[in-house]
């Protein structure tokens, strides 16, 4: 086949990103805006969670409370997923309370809770202390439970095929905000609330995997998302997770990637890349203007050298957008030019967001997409979506005051 651009002969049609509901935001030089720096906002009261462990210690002191009791609070949070002051009875009663406002401030409130696969998928919608609206996802899986947090409010990369960018950025999420999630899902799943636990009980039960693929750029929220992370690996004084199950999916911020191979938390890391070639990623991925597809490919690399750990490249197939099958080979081209067996393809479908023209590739289209890939030896497999018919698939979360109206309609 000789439907490659490049070539005179055949010409596909390519359809330009151009949408009917909406139009992308623009900076002063008519570029789509990039939004890096978060809104100021209130900041969200200081949690157990934000603090490294010396730090929750000091912080109980400073309120004139014994700080040895902040290893009590770890405990109830981070294992027993509780943070209603009644239910700690270890802790002596005159004080418990004054503890847990101190360090267990409430920061998400339940606003909706959606539900499809028979239960085996959850969606949540938060809100935060400022009104700011926030969406997670659960989903079990035999053998895994995994979650999707939110590590924004919004998102500044505005991609224009995902909805979450194309509402901007509301600000950043606090680590502790990012690990409520968790706590809450957990709290969820150990009340028996997620699907069938099949077979396993559901009190031994607990988010096994976590993906930062909910709303925000987790890599533009750097510090807080790091904590976020230490809290679920710490053994000690957090949840105790493994590194391996959580995996951080970014848009592709070149330097912040290269810090993450340095911090020594063996998580996974995922590169929404979505197009092999600038001409065309530069208007799916607006921050393509910044870092090319070859500088974010080679930073993908040098994550892989650094932590050994084998990368994943995102790739939303669209329809007549990038699946061509050049596309697959330029791509394969390009990984393969960095070695062998340091990175894996997952291409999933486009899922449909408001206002959209763009549509998901057809099925043909996708088998021969995955298949030239793995001719050329690069392993390739199509991800599976779960959640689109709750507005809960990849790049579908929104949060919008009428899910807020929606759910007070029900209530
Ligand atoms: N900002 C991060 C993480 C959030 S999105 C990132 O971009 O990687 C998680 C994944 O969903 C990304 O790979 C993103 O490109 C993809 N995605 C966004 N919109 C989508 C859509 N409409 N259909 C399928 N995947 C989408």
């Amino acid at each position: 086949m000789t439907d490659s651009p490049r070539s005179s002969t055949t010409r596909v049609t390519q359809v330009r990103p151009k949408t009917e509901g909406w139009s992308q935001k623009k900076d002063a030089d008519g570029r789509p805006l990039l939004q890096f720096a978060s809104p100021r906002r209130g900041k969200p009261p200081v949690h157990l969670a934000d603090l490294k462990p010396e730090e929750r210690v000091e912080r109980l002191k400073e309120l004139g409370l014994p700080g040895f009791r902040a290893k009590q609070l770890e405990k109830h949070y981070f294992t027993h997923y509780a943070w209603d002051a009644a239910a700690m009875t270890d802790l002596p009663a005159s004080g418990r309370e004054e503890l847990v406002a101190g360090l267990l401030p409430p920061l998400l409130t339940e606003v909706r809770r959606l539900e499809t696969d028979r239960g085996d998928t959850i969606k949540f919608l938060w809100r935060l202390h400022d009104g700011a609206l926030v969406e997670s996802v659960l989903m079990r899986y035999p053998g895994r439970i995994t979650l999707c947090v939110s590590s924004q409010a919004g998102c500044g990369m505005n991609c224009p095929f995902c909805a979450t960018g194309q509402a901007g950025l509301t600000r950043n999420m606090s680590a502790a905000e990012i690990i409520d999630q968790v706590v809450r899902a957990n709290a969820l799943i150990r009340a028996g609330g997620l699907g069938d636990p099949r077979g396993v009980g559901h009190e031994e039960e607990r988010v096994t995997n976590i993906v930062f693929m909910g709303m925000g750029e987790p890599l533009a929220n750097y510090a807080r998302v790091m904590q976020a992370v230490r809290v679920m690996t710490d053994k000690k004084h957090g949840m105790g997770m493994s590194a391996r199950g959580i995996t951080v999916s970014t848009v592709g911020l070149v330097p912040a990637i290269k810090k993450l191979a340095d911090e020594e938390i063996p998580v996974t890391f995922a590169l929404s890349l979505h197009a092999p070639d600038d001409e065309l990623r530069d208007e799916l991925i607006p921050v393509n203007s910044r870092w090319k597809v070859d500088e974010a490919l080679d930073a993908a690399r040098a994550y892989f050298e650094r932590t050994g750990r084998r990368v994943s490249i995102e790739y939303a197939l669209i329809k007549d957008m990038n699946d061509h099958a050049w596309r697959a080979d330029l791509l394969a081209e390009k990984l393969n030019a960095r070695g062998r067996g340091w990175v894996h393809v997952n291409p999933i479908p486009l899922n449909p967001t408001p206002g959209s023209i763009w549509t998901s590739s057809e099925k043909a289209v996708q088998d021969e997409f995955v298949r030239r890939l793995n001719d050329a030896g690069i392993p390739t497999t199509l991800r599976d979506t779960r959640g689109k018919e709750i507005d809960g698939a990849c790049g579908q979360l929104v949060a919008t005051t009428e899910d807020e109206a929606a759910a007070a309609a029900l209530a």
